[in-house]
C-alpha cells in the first residue's frame, strides 16, 4: 500500500497551491486528479480575474493573496502573465452609484484604501467608447489578471520539484477511516494511506465532505466565456458590468467576455448560446464598438456556489485529519495562492494568520440548504 503524509483530492488551483506550500514545509503529499492533467476544470478555464473589490468575508484572504501574486511568477519560475491592470466596476443607467459608494466606505475600513469612485467622464477616459448611459465607476487599481492556463500547472510543477507526486487520471472514489480519524483515500481498487486528507475537489467536493459527515451544500454553475479576434488595445482594466457580466482584454489583444453564471445541475460544459445572443445585444448598448469584433469561440467551466457564496475552509470536525477547501463561489482563482498557504499552515499546526470563522465547513449543518 502507498503511504503519504497528505492526500489532496483535486488538481485545480486550490489542490496544487496547497501541495506546493505543503512541500515548502517539507511535507510529503500526493495530488489526485481525475482528469489527464491538472487545471483542466474551472481553474484553467476561468476569466483570470485577480480581484479584491466587491469581495465580502473573503476580502482579507484576497488582499493577502494579491500580495503573494506579486512575486508568484518568480517563486514558481513561470511567467503567469500576472498584471495589475485594475478592476473597474461600471454603473449603468439602471444601477445605483450610492451602493458602490457604501462598498468603497466598507472596503476602506477593511484596509483596501486604494479603491475609489470615478465619474462617468473619468470612466470614458479609461474605456474609450462607453456610451452616455454609464453613470459612474468604482476602480481598484491593485486588482488585475493572470493567465489561468498557466497557474495550476506552475504550482504543480513547483510542488513536484519539491517531491510532491501528481497522479493524473486518478479519481478518488472513497475515504478510508480508522475509528474517528481519516486514514487515507481509495482510488478504485487501490488504497492509499494518508495521515491527512484535503478535499479540494471544486464543484465535486460536497460528496467527500458528506462522506466525512459534514453537510456542505455546493451548487454547480455554468460560466461561459466568449473569445474575440485580436484587437488593438481598447482598454486596460478588467471591466465589470454588474447585471450581465464582465470583459477584459488579454495580453495578446483578444477580448474575453464573460456572462453571469447559469444553473448547471448536470455538471456539464455546454455553451449557453441563448445567453450569449441575449447578453451580446445588451453589451452593444454599453460598448457599441463591439459590433466590429469577431467572436472566435466560446467555452464554459463548472463553478461551485455555496448558499452564502463564501468558501468552506478548514478542518471538518466530524472526521479527524480531514480538511476541505472548496465551494469558492467564483472567487477561487484570486484566492488560490493564499488559500494554499493557509491550508499548509492548518495541516501542520501553524497559524493561518487570518480569521477563518466565516468559512467553517460545518456552518450549514444545522440550517439546511
Ligand atoms: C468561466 C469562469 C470564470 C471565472 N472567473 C473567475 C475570476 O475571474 N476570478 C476568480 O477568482 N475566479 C473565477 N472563477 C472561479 C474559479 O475558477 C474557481 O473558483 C476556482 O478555479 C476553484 O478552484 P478549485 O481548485 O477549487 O476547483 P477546480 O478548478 O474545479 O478543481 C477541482 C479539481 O478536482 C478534480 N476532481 C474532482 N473530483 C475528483 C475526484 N473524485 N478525484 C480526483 N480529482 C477530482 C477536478 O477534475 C478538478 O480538476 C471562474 C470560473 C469560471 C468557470
Amino acid at each position: 500500500m502507498t503511504k503519504t503524509q497528505v492526500a489532496n483530492i483535486g488538481g485545480g488551483i486550490i489542490g496544487c497551491a496547497t501541495a506546493y506550500y505543503l512541500a515548502k514545509k517539507g511535507v510529503r503529499a500526493i495530488v489526485f486528479e481525475k482528469e489527464a492533467a491538472v487545471g483542466l476544470e474551472a481553474s484553467g478555464r476561468c476569466a483570470c480575474g485577480v480581484r479584491q473589490q466587491g469581495r465580502k468575508a473573503a476580502l482579507p484572504i484576497a488582499m493577502s493573496s494579491v500580495r503573494l501574486w506579486a512575486t508568484l511568477a518568480q517563486e514558481l519560475e513561470c511567467d503567469l502573465e500576472y498584471t495589475r491592470t485594475g478592476n473597474l466596476k461600471l454603473v449603468w443607467e439602471t444601477g445605483k452609484p450610492e451602493e458602490l459608494e457604501s462598498e468603497v466606505a466598507w472596503e476602506h475600513a477593511q484596509g483596501l484604501v486604494e479603491v475609489c469612485m470615478l465619474t462617468a467622464a473619468q470612466c470614458r477616459v479609461i474605456v474609450p467608447g462607453l456610451t452616455e448611459r454609464t453613470l459612474a465607476g468604482k476602480l481598484c487599481p491593485t486588482d488585475g489578471m493572470a493567465n489561468p492556463m498557466r497557474v495550476p500547472g506552475a504550482f504543480a510543477r513547483a510542488a513536484a520539484r519539491r517531491g510532491v507526486e501528481i497522479r493524473t487520471r486518478t479519481a478518488v472514489t472513497g475515504l478510508l477511516t480508522r475509528g474517528s480519524r481519516v486514514s487515507g483515500v481509495l482510488t478504485g481498487q487501490n488504497e492509499i494511506e494518508a495521515e491527512v486528507v484535503i478535499n479540494a475537489a471544486g464543484p465535486w467536493a460536497a460528496q467527500f465532505n458528506a462522506m466525512a459527515g459534514c453537510h456542505t451544500p455546493i451548487r454547480p454553475g455554468l460560466d461561459t466565456l466568449i473569445i474575440t479576434d485580436r484587437q488593438p488595445r481598447r482598454f486596460i482594466p478588467f471591466l465589470r458590468f454588474g447585471w450581465w457580466g464582465y470583459a477584459l482584454q488579454s495580453r495578446s489583444g483578444n477580448l474575453v467576455i464573460g456572462l453571469e453564471p447559469a444553473q448547471n445541475e448536470a455538471f456539464d460544459h455546454r455553451v449557453d448560446y441563448a445567453g450569449i445572443a441575449e447578453k451580446t445585444r445588451d453589451m452593444l448598448e454599453i460598448l457599441p464598438w463591439l459590433q466590429v469584433v469577431t467572436f472566435l469561440r466560446a467555452f464554459s467551466g463548472i463553478t461551485e456556489y455555496t448558499p452564502d457564496k463564501e468558501p468552506y475552509i478548514g478542518a471538518v470536525p466530524s472526521l479527524q485529519g480531514f480538511y476541505t477547501a472548496s465551494g469558492f463561489s467564483g472567487q477561487g482563482f484570486c484566492l488560490g495562492p493564499m488559500v494554499g498557504k493557509i491550508m499548509a499552515e492548518l495541516v501542520t499546526g501553524g497559524d493561518a494568520g487570518l480569521s477563518l470563522a466565516a468559512f467553517r465547513p460545518d456552518r450549514f449543518a444545522w440550517q439546511g440548504d
